[in-house]
């Protein structure tokens, strides 16, 4: 499914790609803005969800950024309609960095809401109001989402950044495995919580799937790692044998070296 994507430009390097359901999303929103307000809503509309796009692009550029800084490569930016998504080759294991990685998407997101409540704080707040399909509609939408962007994605939700945050704060005093553990776990319980809030509380079922999905990303995320740790483990125990293997004085008869075993056990 994800490799249904198109490629747009690339930035600092990075490729930028558009998922292609990213185009059914505009064709939903651009109809809607059409049976509200012919083709002006339609136009308002597709450039509303371009301008917010722009706005999550600009996010995963905060991250993509600041992990360039530590050597990490970022091969692609892909943008879906539930969000972003950069790629990072490998992400670094210091709890500094993964700090300063995961905080950079948000940071952009309240800095670009800063930039723009002066602009649109006074007509917000004016009686008179403000009218429907123009410009300072498409501003005040716009700091909205950023704010709400930057809060929804500090959530402590693993994989999200506010549960990578948690992990890198976890990871200060206990192993990097165990911090991931803790994290998901929360990340768990707290998204199967938000999902039936969502659906049985405001009947949002859009953001019942959401959090459903986000459930699953961290567990499948947490369990990588932990094959991963299997897999490191697993070479190096056959790298300590094998050394010990050729420091072993020759002996006339000589026992078989055993097999490598992967561990099994919680970590
Ligand atoms: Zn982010």
């Amino acid at each position: 499914m994800l490799g249904w994507s198109i490629n747009l430009f690339r930035i600092f390097g990075i490729q930028l790609a558009l998922h292609a359901s990213f185009l059914l999303l505009l064709a939903y929103f651009g109809y809607r803005g059409w049976e509200e307000a012919g083709w002006l809503g339609a136009g308002w509309r597709v450039l509303l969800i371009i301008l917010f796009f722009v706005c999550v692009v600009l996010h995963e550029l905060g991250h993509s950024l600041t992990a360039m800084r530590y050597g990490v490569r970022v091969p692609r930016i892909l943008l879906m309609p539930i969000g972003g998504m950069a790629e990072f080759d490998r992400l670094p294991r210091q709890p500094s960095a993964e700090l300063l990685i995961t905080a950079a998407g948000p940071a952009v997101n309240f800095v670009i809401a800063a930039v723009l409540t002066p602009i649109v704080w006074r007509t917000f707040w004016s009686e008179q109001g403000f009218a429907a399909y123009s410009v300072m509609d498409l501003l005040i939408k716009l700091t909205l989402a950023n704010l709400v962007m930057g809060i929804f994605n500090l959530l402590p939700v693993f994989p999200m950044d506010g549960g990578r945050i948690l992990r890198a704060l976890l990871a200060i005093k206990l192993s990097y495995l165990r911090a991931t553990y803790w994290a998901s776990l929360t990340g768990k319980i707290l998204s199967a919580t938000l999902a039936g809030i969502a659906a049985f509380y405001y009947e949002n079922y859009l953001l019942a799937v959401l959090f459903g999905f986000i459930y699953f990303a961290g567990n499948a995320e947490y369990r990588q790692l932990v094959i991963r740790e299997q897999q490191a483990a697993y070479w190096a125990e056959w790298m300590r044998r094998s050394a010990a293997e050729e420091a072993k004085p020759v002996t006339p008869i000589d026992e078989p070296p055993l097999p490598p075993q992967i561990f099994h056990g919680r970590n």
